[in-house]
C-alpha cells in the first residue's frame, strides 16, 4: 500500500455545492480511511488557482449563473485537471463538456474534457434517476436524484456511464459520460454515497491499485430503499 496522502480537490463548493454534491468528497475520504489511506479534502474557491498536484477533482451541481462563473474560472485552470481523475455532477458534467447553453440562450465554452454539449430541454427533469451501468462498473444499478433542464448530447469521444431505466439522464436514454478518467453524471445524492462501486472506481484510478472490498450492510439497505421509492405522480 502506498503511504502518501490522497488529495481530493473539491472545486468551487461555494458555487457548485447547491445540491449536496460536496458530500462526495466526504464519502471518498471516508472510504479511503476505512482502508488505511490518509485522505485530505482540499477545497478550491472561486478565484483561487487549481493545484495540478491533486489526485482527484470533484465538481458538483449549481444553477446556470453559478455554472457560468465556475466554467469561466476553471477554463483558466484546465491544464491542472487534464491529467487527473475528475468527477462532475450535473452542472459539473456540463462544465466538463465542450459547450453548454443556459436558459438565456448564451453559449459557454466548457473544459472539453468530455465530448458532450448541453442545451436547455423542453421541461425540467426532477426525479429519481436509475441507470444500468456501462461495462466500467459491476451490474448494480446506479441511483440518484436529478434536477436539471439541460439535455446533453455525447459525441464519439465519450461513452455513456449508463443506460436510463427510470428518469431522464442525458435525455436520449443514456446517463452520464466517460472519457478516460473523467466521469460526468446527472446523479445527485450525493452520487458517491448512493453508488459505492462508482466511488471505488474513482478511488482505484486515483490510488493506482486495487482496493480492499468494503462490506457495509447499511449502504445496501439504503440502496434497496431508494430503488423502491414510488414514482412521482405527474
Ligand atoms: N443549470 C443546469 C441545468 O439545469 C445544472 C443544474 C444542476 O446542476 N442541478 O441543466
Amino acid at each position: 500500500m502506498r503511504d502518501s496522502t490522497v488529495h481530493i480537490g473539491l472545486l468551487l463548493p461555494e458555487v457548485l455545492g447547491t445540491y449536496g454534491d460536496t458530500g462526495n468528497a466526504q464519502v471518498l475520504g471516508r472510504r479511503l480511511r476505512w482502508r488505511g489511506f490518509d485522505a485530505e479534502v482540499v477545497p478550491v474557491a472561486l478565484g483561487e488557482p487549481v493545484p495540478s498536484t491533486l489526485d482527484l477533482y470533484l465538481l458538483g451541481g449549481g444553477e446556470d449563473g453559478a455554472q457560468a462563473l465556475a466554467a469561466a474560472h476553471l477554463r483558466r485552470h484546465r491544464r491542472a485537471l487534464a491529467h487527473g481523475v475528475v468527477f462532475g455532477v450535473c452542472a459539473g458534467l456540463q462544465v466538463l463538456g465542450t459547450r453548454f447553453r443556459g436558459l438565456d440562450g448564451v453559449d459557454h465554452d466548457g473544459l472539453g474534457l468530455l465530448d458532450v454539449t448541453t442545451e436547455p430541454g423542453a421541461r425540467r427533469a426532477v426525479a429519481e434517476l436509475v441507470a444500468t451501468p456501462s461495462g466500467l462498473l459491476d451490474g448494480e444499478p446506479l441511483t440518484g436524484f436529478e434536477n436539471h433542464l439541460g439535455v446533453s448530447r455525447r459525441g464519439a469521444g465519450s461513452e455513456p456511464l449508463g443506460r436510463v431505466v427510470r428518469g431522464t439522464g442525458n435525455g436520449d436514454g443514456t446517463e452520464g459520460a466517460v472519457t478516460g478518467r473523467v466521469v460526468g453524471t446527472y446523479l445527485h445524492g450525493p452520487a458517491l454515497a448512493r453508488n459505492p462501486a462508482l466511488a471505488d472506481l474513482l478511488l482505484t484510478w486515483a490510488v493506482g491499485e486495487p482496493l480492499l472490498p468494503l462490506k457495509l450492510p447499511e449502504v445496501d439497505r439504503l440502496r434497496g430503499e431508494r430503488l423502491t421509492v414510488p414514482r412521482r405522480r405527474r
